[in-house]
């Protein structure tokens, strides 16, 4: 029994757990194999030892972040700009403003970047925090399920296929346990873990065959675990600066961004040479020259877009996190949005994974089962003769009443009753075995205590069945066996009927098949069930190899009802151009039962099963691949093959996978995705995104924000870089029209930071268009300029240049009859860079959508960019009205009709693009008549 709360662990000795039994370090430990430590022992020792996590790793310092932000190339630039701007205005004895006002905005640049980079970082690492493995412990004698982060010395913790081991501990009792231990030793192959063994105390880490240490994964087997160090003590924590890698990926966008910046720059850095050396041939003043030459070079730099493209990409994590997808690596955001074929695991994704038995099929008898849930209260009713349904004694019948010992043994689940509820802890399957055994008056705590466990075979995907090896009651021991009803048919040469063992007929078997087809074309999960005696223990321990000379018992087919919300989804998916696609451990006719029903395939269509694609080539397997919807009894390597012949037809990728071997799959996918209930450790970590609700419907949620996160970033990116292209060809006009540059580079700087940046960042959280699951998949390489971006992006920049050079003709014939010449420059400048402003606000209202009129839209949708446009627009009227503003940005008042006359002009861009989305709709109107 675990020991009083008062006497506190004394210090564990240093690294030298292998050298101990099992009890030694129980009694070390002052903890018990089946009662753990007790409530108030866990709160001292917590107390003491702190909670078992890993002191992050510090990444990039923070100055090196700060001074990262100055490595972009387009600050650079900026940089290179604001001194050769110092230099002119010292030549000329004039403060320095514009080279002060650049090197603030730059460095401001760098402050929201850092910022946002931390933000980021910080955002991302509590995503990860969420995902932090569960852990099964004893505590109290109780079985209970605890975060990692709360394990103490002392914990009894229990493992299985595909945990991640939270902590280190000594084996206390282990089942072919083998565990992965590449985190910490660097070598792949799992190794067998034992127990009994007591080693020297020079044994290598690797060496240390009856201790577990927290990071490695179990790939196999199940042990019971004392938790013998947490936290920065473990194995992992001493090494932690070296695994824990902070990854600082860029997206492909990113990346892409990165692309333009250089493009941007380099062609500036041209046109500067260009328009001096025009200029000097043409005689012009050279300083002049320079300083048209450096408002041209900020012009054409959209110095606000990386920090609205970050913040987009962050706002995306958190709008799908709010619909269950938890994004892992920030690139899934964007990428999702390109996902064409969507392959989804069957149990718990399409359904609900609440298992509930219908019915039992022996050599005999056809039983139906009754209840709901998970209550251990139904009756069995015999199907030949519905008559005898209330007085029908299950225990009648030898058999079926072998069958439910069989549920028990082989069983790790536990039903429990909580609030008045019952409730499973463990698999769905098995629980439904419990209540089905408990039913028929056979209840697991008192036969697992009767006839103990010996050894096992535990399940896998690829076996499909699981064996243990239980005591006999009265000497000898019985193995039980379940599984895929093939495969363990297949291991029978007997067959139980009434208390007789038969050598089983080939009419048998068939007539099991036949069952086995019946029941699975209900869409039941169909388990068979089998058994054998031994008269002495198998030395060794049990293996494979005794799965043979089976007695067959029967069938259980259990109901595990589609997620009613799935069959709307999968809609949703064609619609949207996503082939969704069934891949299940199942059986054929169970899976293409439930695939009908939720419309992933139709009655004729064929399902390929495991053993089909085994036998296929590459060649033949790619030319099936985009026909098959549903893959059944499917083993995890299956998955890769079916994932890499999906990719070499050019599909975009995305598959759900919940086990260790699932995990190879799940990172060839382009987009990975864990179960966040189900799913082990292992398949988390190899994933993008983890379905919080394990719900494919999530998926399809999470492929619709990332369409909506691409839609806006294209849509902010045509609207700075549109204006960004029109400011250029507006500076570039004035020498042509006989006139100085209108703008000087920090009102350009203000434009493309404020009046763009603002707007831009409204333009972010833009909700998604309606029709926006009705478009086909955006192809993941496609370049930013794609689908007529590019065009539309200079055709705007030339009307609004079209309209600034109008208004700037005008605003200067005007100035220069009415007004004196020292005010008229700085007057008709105001005018051009007013109207070049407010245009901009017309074109943030009009780009919300590239088909629905404005009036056509529900302001309320996206209020923040009427908040914009509001703001801005203020802040530029203070530009001009405010005197210590306009003194500083080099403005001038402007009367309330000059304003009038700006404020007609840019309307017209506003007007420009409403007529474009008629034009558009004309025409696709026309063409679909
Ligand atoms: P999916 O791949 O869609 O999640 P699945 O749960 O059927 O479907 P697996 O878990 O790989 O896939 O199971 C494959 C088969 O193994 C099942 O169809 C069933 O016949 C058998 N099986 C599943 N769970 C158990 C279990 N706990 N014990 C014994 N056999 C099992």
């Amino acid at each position: 029994m675990a020991l009083e709360t008062k006497d506190i662990t004394p210090a564990p000795p240093v690294a030298r757990w292998h050298t101990f039994t099992a009890d030694e370090s129980l009694e070390l430990l002052q903890s018990d194999p089946d009662q753990g430590i007790t409530s108030q022992e866990v709160a001292a020792r917590f107390e003491r030892y702190g909670a078992n996590e890993l002191v992050e790793k510090a990444g990039r310092s923070s100055l090196k972040i700060f001074i990262d932000q100055f490595t972009n190339i387009m600050l650079i630039m900026l940089m290179a700009v604001a001194v050769v701007s110092a230099v002119l205005d010292i030549r000329d004895n004039e403060f320095p403003k514009d080279a002060i006002a650049i090197s603030s905005i730059v460095l401001l640049n760098g402050i929201l970047g850092y910022m946002q980079e931390t933000n980021a970082e910080k955002a991302l690492a509590a995503l990860k925090r969420m995902s932090s493995p569960k852990v099964r412990v004893i505590r109290n004698g109780e079985v209970i399920e605890i975060n990692g982060k709360e394990l103490v010395p002392g914990d009894v913790m229990l493992l299985e296929a595909g945990v991640q081991i939270a902590a280190d501990g000594r084996l206390l009792d282990e089942q072919n346990l083998q565990v992965r231990e590449s985190a910490l030793t660097g070598e792949a192959e799992a190794v067998n873990k034992e127990a009994k063994l007591v080693l020297e105390e020079e044994a290598s880490l690797g060496d240390r065959l009856n201790c577990v240490y927290q990071g490695t994964e179990v790939v196999q087997g199940r042990a019971k675990v004392l938790v013998t160090k947490t936290g920065m003590q473990t194995e992992l924590g001493k090494i932690a600066a070296l695994i824990q890698d902070v990854e600082n990926e860029d997206t492909p966008l990113q990346q892409r961004m990165t692309q333009l910046g250089n493009v941007l720059v380099s062609g500036s850095l041209a046109l500067v040479a260009l328009v001096v050396l025009v200029g000097m041939l043409n005689k012009g003043n050279f300083g002049d020259l320079l300083k048209t030459s450096l408002s041209m070079a900020v012009a054409v730099v959209p110095e606000g877009l990386p920090a609205v493209v970050t913040v987009t990409l962050a706002l995306g994590t958190q709008r799908m996190v709010r619909r269950n997808a938890l994004i892992r690596r920030l690139p899934a955001v964007e990428t999702l949005g390109s996902v064409t074929t969507i392959c989804s695991d069957k149990t718990g994704t399409l359904t609900q994974n609440k298992m509930v038995v219908q019915g039992i099929r022996t050599g005999l008898h056809s039983l139906q089962v009754t209840g709901d849930g998970y209550a251990p209260i139904g009756k069995f009713n015999v199907l030949e003769n519905s008559s005898e349904d209330s007085n029908f004694a299950v225990n009648n019948i030898p058999e079926v009443q072998q069958l439910l010992m069989a549920c028990v043994f082989c069983n790790d689940a536990i039903l429990q009753q909580k609030n008045g509820e019952w409730i499973i802890i463990g698999d769905p399957t098995e629980g439904a075995l419990l209540v089905l055994a408990s039913k028929g008056g056979c209840e697991a705590a008192e036969w697992q205590h009767r006839m103990p466990r010996v050894f096992e075979v535990p399940f896998s995907s690829e076996r499909k069945r699981m064996s243990v090896l239980v005591q006999g009651e009265h000497g000898g021991n019985v193995m039980f066996c379940k599984g895929s009803p093939e495969l363990t048919l297949e291991c029978c040469t007997h067959i139980q009927i009434g208390d007789q063992i038969h050598e089983i007929a080939d009419h048998q078997r068939q007539n099991v098949l036949t069952q086995n087809n019946e029941l699975a074309s209900r869409g039941l999960r169909v388990l068979g069930f089998a058994y054998r005696t031994f008269s002495d223990l198998p030395e060794g321990g049990l293996t494979e190899n005794d799965e043979s000379n089976l007695i067959w018992l029967g069938l259980v087919g259990m109901l595990d009802a589609p997620r009613p919300e799935v069959r709307d989804a999968v809609k949703r998916c064609r619609e949207a151009g996503i082939r969704p696609v069934m891949i299940t451990g199942d059986h054929q006719l169970t899976a293409k039962a439930i695939a009908i029903d939720l419309g992933i395939a139709r009655e004729g269509d064929h399902v390929l099963t495991g053993r089909e694609l085994e036998r296929m080539t590459s060649e033949d397997l790619d030319r099936e691949v985009n026909l098959v919807n549903v893959y059944a009894r499917v083993s995890p390597e299956h998955k890769l093959r079916i994932v890499q012949a999906l990719q070499r037809q050019h599909q975009f990728v995305a598959m759900t996978g919940d086990g260790v071997n699932d995990a190879p799959a799940l990172k060839q996918a382009d987009i990975g995705i864990a179960m966040g209930i189900t799913g082990t450790d292992v398949s988390k970590e190899a994933s993008d995104m983890i379905l919080l609700d394990d719900n494919f419907a999530t998926i399809v949620a999470a492929t619709e924000e990332g369409r909506v996160v691409y839609t806006n970033i294209r849509r902010f990116i045509k609207y700075i870089l549109g204006s960004n292209i029109g400011e250029v060809i507006t500076i570039a006009a004035a020498p042509m029209l006989g006139l100085t540059v209108p703008l000087i580079p920090l009102q350009i700087l203000w434009m493309n930071l404020v009046t763009d940046g603002l707007p831009a960042l409204a333009l972010a959280v833009e909700p998604a268009e309606p029709n926006v699951m009705q478009r086909p998949p955006v192809d993941p390489r496609e370049n930013i300029f794609a689908r007529g971006m590019g065009a539309y992006m200079v055709r705007i920049g030339i009307v609004l240049a079209i309209i600034t050079i109008a208004l700037m003709a005008w605003a200067h014939g005007y100035t220069t009859t009415h007004f004196d010449e020292i005010y008229n420059k700085e007057r008709w400048a105001t005018m051009v860079f007013t109207t070049l402003c407010l245009a901009q606000m017309g074109h943030a209202i009009a780009i919300r959508s590239n088909t629905q009129l404005t009036i056509e839209l529900d302001p309320r949708t996206n209020l923040y960019v009427w908040g914009s446009v509001i703001m801005t627009t203020v802040l530029q009227l203070v530009l001009i009205y405010v005197e210590p503003f306009r003194n500083f940005f080099g403005t001038h008042l402007i009367s309330t009709t000059e304003l009038a006359v700006c404020v007609g002009f840019s309307s017209l861009m506003f007007v420009w693009i409403e007529l474009e989305k008629l034009v558009i709709r004309w025409w696709l109107w026309k063409r679909q008549a």
